[in-house]
């Protein structure tokens, strides 16, 4: 049977681009489609216009460490709708970037949503293609609580496009959006009630980072509720009412609401069922190639739920590409993948936490802590860097580090290197660091 593509891709994000485009250098006839604009979450509505904005939030600071060096500096007015322009126009640049590499690449590009008819049929805006492979990579989307008044509360891909800066704001969930969103909106000059299910924000995160990185909010002047939920949001002439549980009835009043409660596939619109492909969990089933339950479909990205990352995403795309278009079968490796929050001070972590393993490796766990004020913020403004490395007492290895600190992003991506080689903390100590800077402590841990 002939088909019209060799490989059909859905989704022109992180993933689908990385795999469609590695495809076609493998020499496979290669059709991609796109229901919204180039480049997915990460280009649009996820980790470039998020950092845009940290760094737009960063100047109050800025502008304060800048009076305790002595300068004479006034911070003025914030331009919300000016931001906004500018960070659209950026985004509009890289759109067009994204649609020349996939030209240039010789992809075949689609607009529009593409659902299944089977298993090597499409149907994309009325337009029906076949494909002897297909590659899933449609991502995920925001997940909105079941709660009176949801639809009148923003979620991530609204934020990007709020026409003014919110006065109040309650930021409802203590994931890694809503720790992000609450240092931006801090920063920016806005009153953020941040609303955190359990006791610490950034679940999933090394404890003491948890605990720096929540003080340091609280000190910034965020309102931290803990182990609170958001029941009930309530529109009226003055703004919103948030309604929290508790014993005592509390309520927030505020001007906008950003829920930032998880994301989940977005599975929906595909017709799965008339390809056959398993989902569980909500996400769709893979095993390390990016197999599904079907021989020629894949699946890659956030839809999968595995590391719901961009490089993580690209990795995988370019990895089945590789093992499907040019005989050289590999999978991504999910060991020590860092990651970041882009928070009110930056916080990064690779490798395990104390909590993960100790329940590997029990009592031979050994950590070493740093806390300290760095040489920037020392002739005047406070702020507190902690750095701390799990390590293996009996092998010496360096099974977890983590850092909360201006530059703890670039420091941790180095150190990534390290700990999958398999660095001891011995290692570290014998490493030469740069002087003065933040990253050398990790060399000299005791
Ligand atoms: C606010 C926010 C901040 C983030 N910050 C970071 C960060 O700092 N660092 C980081 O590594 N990751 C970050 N992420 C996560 C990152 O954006 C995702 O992991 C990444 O984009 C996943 O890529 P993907 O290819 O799986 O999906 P996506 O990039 O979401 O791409 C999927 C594409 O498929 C399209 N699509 C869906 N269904 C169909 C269909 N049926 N037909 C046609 N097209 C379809 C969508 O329109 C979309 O363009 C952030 C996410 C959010 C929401």
């Amino acid at each position: 049977m002939s088909f019209d593509y060799d490989l059909f891709v859905i989704g022109a994000g992180s993933g689908g681009i990385a795999a469609a485009r590695r495809a076609a250098s493998h020499g496979a006839r290669v059709a991609i489609a796109e229901r919204d604009s180039l480049g997915g979450t990460c280009v649009n509505r996820g980790c470039v216009p998020k950092k845009l904005f940290v760094y737009a939030s960063r100047f109050a600071e800025q502008f304060q460490l800048a009076q305790d060096y002595g300068w004479s500096v006034e911070a003025g007015e914030f331009d919300w709708p000016r931001f906004i322009a500018a960070k659209d126009q950026e985004i509009g640049r890289l759109n067009q970037v994204y649609q020349r590499l996939l030209e240039d690449s010789g992809v075949t590009l689609l607009r529009g949503l593409a659902q299944f008819c089977d298993r090597h049929t499409l149907e994309v805006d009325g337009q029906t293609v076949t494909a002897e492979k297909i590659l899933i990579a449609v991502g995920g989307r925001p997940r909105r609580p079941e709660i009176p008044g949801i639809e009148h509360a923003w979620v991530s891909d609204d934020i990007f496009h709020v026409p003014q800066q919110p006065r109040r704001i309650a930021i409802i969930g203590g994931g890694y959006i809503g720790v992000e969103f609450a240092g931006i909106l801090q920063g920016l000059g806005s009153q953020v009630s941040l609303v955190v299910r359990d006791r610490l924000v950034l679940n999933h995160f090394d404890q003491d980072i948890r605990e720096h990185v929540q003080l340091s909010m609280a000190s910034q002047g965020v309102e931290i509720h803990t182990d609170t939920e958001a029941k009930a949001i309530e529109r009226h002439d003055r703004g919103l009412t948030v309604w929290l549980t508790g014993d005592e009835p509390q309520s927030l009043e505020v001007d906008g609401v950003l829920v930032a409660t998880g994301r989940v596939a977005h599975l929906g619109p595909l017709r799965l069922e008339a390809a056959g492909v398993t989902v569980e969990r909500g996400a769709i089933a893979v095993d390390a190639y990016s197999r599904t339950s079907q021989a020629n479909i894949f699946a890659v990205g956030d839809c999968t739920n595995r590391r719901n990352l961009t490089p993580v995403a690209i990795a995988e795309g370019r990895a089945f590409a590789d093992t499907e278009f040019n005989q050289q079968p590999h999978h991504v490796s999910y060991h020590c993948i860092p990651s970041a929050v882009f928070s009110h001070p930056e916080a990064a972590t690779v490798g395990l936490t104390e909590a993960e393993a100790r329940a590997k490796i029990g009592d031979a766990v050994r950590c070493y802590r740093s806390q300290f004020r760095p040489l920037l913020h020392t002739l005047g403004h406070t702020t507190q860097v902690l750095l701390k490395l799990v390590v293996d007492g009996q092998t010496d290895k360096v099974l977890g580090a983590h850092m909360v600190g201006e530059a703890a992003a670039e420091i941790i991506q180095s150190l990534a290197v390290a700990l999958r080689l398999g660095a001891t903390r011995s290692d570290l100590n014998q490493t030469i660091g740069i002087h003065p800077s933040t990253g050398e402590e990790f060399f000299s841990m005791h």
